[in-house]
C-alpha cells in the first residue's frame, strides 16, 4: 500500500474506531466490529485479537480466520509467534511468517494461506494482556504507518478491553511473562540486604483514555505541557551552568535537545490529530520510538533513548497533573526505591522507617546521594541497566547489595535463602556491635582511633550505637541541603549544639559548607552567571564560602557560640593554597573576637583543620603545617582529581581503584611529609570504611579514620587482627615493587592470617 493511503488509512480507522468505542454494543460485538476495521482499513485478508485469559492467549474476535477457533484457539505466552510478541513486548513484521522460527502452525484457524503477518502487543500497565495481529496473503511486509496504525488501535482496545473486564488487570499482573524471577546484576554502593516491593522514584502514568472527546483541547494540554517542560529543563541547565545543577551535563544536554526537537512535537501532534487524547499520544510516539531504537544496536544511542524516555515520562506527568515523586505520595509498607538517579536531598525526604534498600540505574561510590544512603544503613545497588524493563511498581524485590545483584519476582525458595542471609547478616551486624565498648587496638598493641563521619541530628545516635571515637566529619551542608531556604543562624546554631550535646566527651569535627558539585542548594545560586565547564572542579566549598562571606561569618558564628565552653574543630573542605586557610580562619577570627566583644561565653580552644583533597596542596604542607591542628584527607575528592575521574560520573564508577599504588604512594608521602608536626592526620573519605583498603591505610602510616557509621564495627574488628609492623612491612614491598594487583596481595595477605576482605 502506499505511504499516503497508509496514513490516510490509519486516520480512517481510528475515526471509524472511535464510533465504535463510542456505540453501546457489548464488548465481543465491538471486537468484532474492530478486528473488521482493521482488516479492511489496512486492506489485510486477516486482523485477529487475542487476549490473555487464565494465563494463554485466546483468540477473541477474527475477521479471515476460521470463526470456529474464536475461544478456541489459545496459545502459550512465548509460543507462537503471537505468544514471542507477548512475551517480548514487541512488535513483528514478517513478510513470511512461516519463515520465522517461531511460527507454530494451527490447522483449525485455516491460516496456511497467508504470508505475511504483523502483529502488536496490547498492553495494560506495561504488561502484555493481548495480541493484535494482521495477515496477507501476499509475502509482503507492512509499511510502518500501518504498523504504528495497528499500535495505535492496540492502546484503543487496551482502555477497551480494562473496561469491559474482559482481561482483569489482577489477571493481568499475574500473567506469565511478570511472574518469573529475573536477576538484575549492577554495582555494590552501599552494602546490605533488603527486601520490599518496587516503588519508582517517578512513578509510572497510566493511560486512562486514549481517544479524545475533543482534539482541540488535547492539544492545547500538550502545548501547554511542551512550554512549562521546556521551562523545567532550561531552569536545570541553567542551574547545571551556575554550578549547583545535580544532573550530569551531558544528560541535560541531551534532555534540552529532545525538548526543542521539532520532530518529537511534531509526532505527538500528528497523533492528537489522529484522534488520541495528549497522554495517549506522547506514549504512542514514544513507543515508536522505543522500536526503532531497539533496531539499532548501539550503547551509546542506548544511553539517549534512555534520555528520552526520561523525558516523555517527565512530559506525561505534566501533562496528567501526576507530578510529584514517590516521596510525596507516602511510602506504604517496606520499599525498594527505583530510580534513574537521585540528589542526596531527594533522598532524605523519604520515610525512613519504610525505605529499605535502593537501585539505581545510575550511581557511584562516592557520588553524596551514596554516601547518605550509607549514613543511614540504607544498601544501594548502582548500575543497574533496563530496570524500567523489567521491574514494575509493586513488585517484590530481593537486593543483596552484598553480593552486587537484586531479584525480582523471586520463588519461595530465594526468599527462604535470602532470609538465611538475612539472619546471618544480622548475626554479624550483632557480632560487630559487640565491639561496641572495645577499644580498638592492634595486635602490637597500638591504639586506632575509628571515628565516624555524620551530617544530620538523627545521625548522632550512631556515636553511641557503633562505638565510635567521635565524629571525624560532620557535613554541615546536610542541612543546608534538606533546607527550603539558607537555615537562619539559629537553626545552624540549634544543630550544632544538639550535635555537641549527643557527642557528650567526644570530639566532632565540624566541616564548614561544602556545596557545589553535586551537592545542590536551588536557593543559593551564583549571581555572577559564568557558565562552569566542570562543576566538580569549579565555585564549590570553601570556594563559594570565601565568596559569600555573609555564609561563612554565619556559620562560624554559630559554630562558636554552640561549642561555647567546649573545644571546636573546624575544618576547611577544599583548601587548595595556603592562603584559603588563612582567610577561612580570619573569618572565623573575627567572629570569636566580635562575641568576645559582646562578652559573650566563648569556646575553650578552637582547633583549625584543613582537608586535603585537592593534590596542589600536598606540595605546600610544610607551609601549612605550623598553622594546622590537624588535617583531613578527603579521598574521594582527592582521588578524583588524582585520577581526573568525576566522582560521580557512573561510566568511570568501577575504573579506578583506591587500591591503586598512585593513590598509596601519593598518601604515603603526605604522611611522611608531616613527620616531625603535631598534627592529627585522619582519612575520611569512604575508602576507609572499607576492609581492605582500610589495611592498606594502615600500612602506610595511617592512626586515625573517620568512616561510615557502618563501616565502624568491621574496622575495629579488622584493627584487632592486624599486627603493624607486619602490613607496613608488606605495603612497603609492595609499593617499592607494585604487583600486578595491589587488591589482589592485600587479599591474600589478609586471607593468609584470616583476616576477612569485607
Ligand atoms: C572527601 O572528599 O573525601 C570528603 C570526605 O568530603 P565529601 O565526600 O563530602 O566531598
Ligand atoms: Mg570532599
Amino acid at each position: 500500500m502506499p505511504v499516503t493511503s497508509a496514513v490516510s488509512a490509519a486516520r480512517t480507522i481510528l475515526t471509524r474506531l472511535h464510533d465504535v468505542m463510542a456505540s453501546r454494543s457489548h464488548a465481543q460485538a465491538k471486537l468484532n466490529t474492530v478486528v473488521e476495521v482493521i482488516g479492511e482499513g489496512l486492506d489485510s485478508e486477516v486482523c485477529s485479537i487475542y487476549l490473555l485469559r487464565e494465563g494463554m492467549l485466546e483468540l477473541f474476535a477474527t475477521k479471515g480466520l476460521a470463526q470456529e477457533a474464536v475461544h478456541v484457539t489459545r496459545m502459550g505466552v512465548g509460543e507462537g509467534l503471537v505468544g514471542t510478541i507477548a512475551e517480548n513486548i514487541e512488535t513483528l513484521n514478517l513478510a513470511e511468517a512461516t519463515a520465522h522460527p517461531d511460527f507454530s502452525y494451527r490447522p483449525e484457524t485455516g491460516e496456511e494461506k497467508y504470508h505475511s503477518f504483523a502483529g502488536v502487543p496490547i498492553v495494560r500497565r506495561e504488561r502484555a494482556v493481548g495480541v493484535l495481529c494482521v495477515q496477507h496473503d501476499e509475502p509482503r511486509r507492512y509499511e510502518e504507518v500501518e504498523i504504528e496504525a495497528l499500535q495505535t488501535v492496540a492502546m484503543v482496545l487496551s482502555e477497551l478491553i480494562s473496561n469491559a473486564g474482559l482481561v482483569d488487570d489482577e489477571q493481568a499482573a499475574l500473567g506469565p511473562q511478570q511472574t518469573g524471577p529475573v536477576r538484575l546484576p549492577g554495582l555494590t554502593l552501599v552494602k546490605g540486604l533488603a527486601m520490599g516491593t518496587a516503588v519508582y522514584h517517578q512513578p509510572r502514568i497510566t493511560i486512562e483514555h486514549v481517544m479524545a472527546e475533543d482534539r482541540d483541547a488535547e492539544l492545547q494540554r500538550v502545548y501547554l505541557a511542551f512550554d512549562k517542560m521546556r521551562e523545567q529543563i532550561d531552569r536545570m541547565a541553567s542551574q547545571a551552568e551556575f554550578g549547583v545543577g545535580g544532573e550530569h551535563e551531558e544528560v541535560l544536554q541531551t534532555y534540552k535537545m529532545f525538548a526543542y526537537d521539532e520532530g518529537w512535537s511534531r509526532r505527538i501532534i500528528e497523533a492528537i490529530d489522529s484522534g488520541l487524547t495528549a497522554e495517549a499520544a506522547i506514549e504512542r510516539v514514544q513507543q515508536r520510538t522505543r522500536m526503532r531504537m531497539r533496531q539499532i544496536d548501539d550503547p551509546l544511542l542506548a544511553d539517549r533513548m534512555h534520555d528520552l524516555e526520561d523525558l516523555s515520562n517527565r512530559l506525561l506527568r505534566i501533562v496528567s497533573g501526576q507530578m510529584g515523586t514517590a516521596a510525596s505520595q507516602g511510602l506504604r509498607g517496606d520499599t525498594i526505591l527505583i530510580a534513574r538517579n537521585l540528589g542526596p536531598a531527594e533522598l532524605l525526604e523519604y520515610d525512613k522507617r519504610r525505605l529499605k534498600g535502593v537501585i539505581l540505574e545510575e550511581g557511584s561510590l562516592t557520588a553524596h546521594v551514596v554516601i547518605v544512603a550509607r549514613a543511614m544503613g540504607i544498601p544501594v545497588l548502582g548500575r543497574v541497566r533496563s530496570l524500567r524493563g523489567v521491574v514494575r511498581d509493586g513488585d517484590l524485590l530481593l537486593l543483596d547489595a552484598d553480593k552486587g545483584e537484586a531479584t525480582v519476582r523471586p520463588i519461595d525458595a530465594m526468599i527462604e535463602a535470602f532470609d538465611a542471609r538475612f539472619v546471618k547478616s544480622k548475626e554479624r551486624a550483632a557480632a560487630y556491635a559487640a565491639l561496641r565498648d572495645v577499644e580498638p587496638f592492634t595486635r602490637d598493641g597500638t591504639r586506632i582511633t575509628v571515628m565516624m563521619n555524620a551530617g544530620l541530628r538523627d545521625d548522632m545516635p550512631n556515636l553511641a550505637l557503633a562505638g565510635a571515637d567521635g565524629v571525624g566529619l560532620f557535613r554541615t551542608e546536610f542541612q543546608f541541603l534538606v533546607s527550603a531556604t539558607l537555615p537562619a543562624r539559629e537553626r545552624q546554631t540549634r544543630l550544632y549544639r544538639d550535635v555537641l550535646e549527643a557527642a557528650g566527651d567526644k570530639s566532632v569535627v565540624f566541616r564548614t559548607v561544602d556545596i557545589g558539585g553535586d551537592k545542590v542548594l536551588p536557593y543559593l545560586r551564583h549571581n555572577d552567571g559564568e557558565h562552569e565547564e566542570n562543576p566538580a572542579m569549579g565555585w564549590r566549598a570553601l570556594r563559594v564560602a570565601l565568596e559569600r562571606e555573609g555564609l561563612l561569618k554565619v556559620q562560624a558564628r554559630s559554630l562558636l557560640e554552640a561549642a561555647a565552653g567546649r573545644t571546636l574543630n573546624v575544618m576547611f573542605p577544599m583548601v587548595s593554597e595556603p592562603w584559603e586557610f588563612d582567610a577561612a580562619r580570619e573569618v572565623f577570627e573575627n567572629q570569636r573576637k566580635y562575641l568576645k566583644a559582646q562578652k559573650k561565653l566563648l569556646p575553650e580552644a578552637v582547633r583549625y583543620g584543613a582537608m586535603l583533597e585537592v593534590p596542589a596542596l600536598a606540595e605546600q604542607l610544610d607551609v601549612l603545617a605550623p598553622r594546622l591542628s590537624f588535617l583531613s584527607i578527603g579521598t574521594n575528592d582527592l582521588t578524583q582529581f588524582l585520577f581526573a575521574a568525576d566522582r560521580a560520573n557512573p561510566k568511570l564508577a568501577e575504573r579506578y581503584d583506591w587500591l591503586s599504588p598512585s593513590i598509596m604512594r601519593f598518601l604515603k608521602r603526605v604522611q611522611l611529609s608531616l613527620a616531625g608536626h603535631p598534627i592529627d592526620i585522619t582519612v575520611c573519605g569512604e575508602m576507609g570504611g572499607r576492609r581492605l583498603e582500610a589495611l592498606a591505610l594502615l600500612g602506610i602510616g595511617i592512626r586515625r579514620l573517620s568512616i561510615t557509621p557502618a563501616g565502624v564495627g568491621p574496622i575495629k574488628e579488622l584493627v584487632r587482627k592486624v599486627d603493624l609492623p607486619e602490613i607496613t612491612e608488606a605495603m612497603n614491598q609492595w609499593l617499592s615493587h607494585p604487583p600486578a594487583s595491589l587488591r589482589d596481595a592485600l587479599a591474600q595477605w589478609a586471607a593468609e592470617r584470616g583476616i576477612e576482605a569485607d
